[in-house]
């Protein structure tokens, strides 16, 4: 059996991310998730998150909390990459999808163990 050894890089930086306690933040996808880039302790990067949500999108992460899932449960790092394909085609040259991720400035995806740009990136869902 061998082990394939994740490579890790440093994050890159992306358009569309500001500064929040020296951790970048975006929103995610349209379900209010968010990602930083890097690999922050949950309290910094709540506290990051927090203050991105106040400025951009002017109501308080911190109502989020009194339901059941903890912070250690909301806050994940996760490794990701940054890529132009949708990874369900089969690299179809014709796929929508695809085309579709093109025209965002970044695209990001779980890393697999096989890829070589992976970086640590800190979400709440
Ligand atoms: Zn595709």
């Amino acid at each position: 059996m061998t082990t394939t050894t994740q490579t890790i890089v440093d994050p890159p930086t992306l358009s569309g991310f500001t500064t929040h306690y020296g951790i970048p933040v975006a929103g995610i996808g349209e379900d209010g998730d968010l990602a930083a880039l890097g690999r922050h302790d949950p309290r910094r990067a709540f506290a990051a998150f927090r203050r991105f949500v106040r400025r951009e999108w002017g109501w308080d992460l911190a109502a989020e909390m009194r339901g059941p899932r903890s912070l250690d449960e909301r806050v994940r790092h996760e490794l990701w990459v940054v890529t132009d394909r949708c990874g369900e085609c089969g690299d179809d040259p014709d796929c929508s999808y695809c085309s579709d991720i093109r025209t965002c400035p970044w695209w990001l995806r779980e890393a697999t163990p096989a890829d070589r740009t992976a970086f640590y990136v800190t979400t709440w869902t």
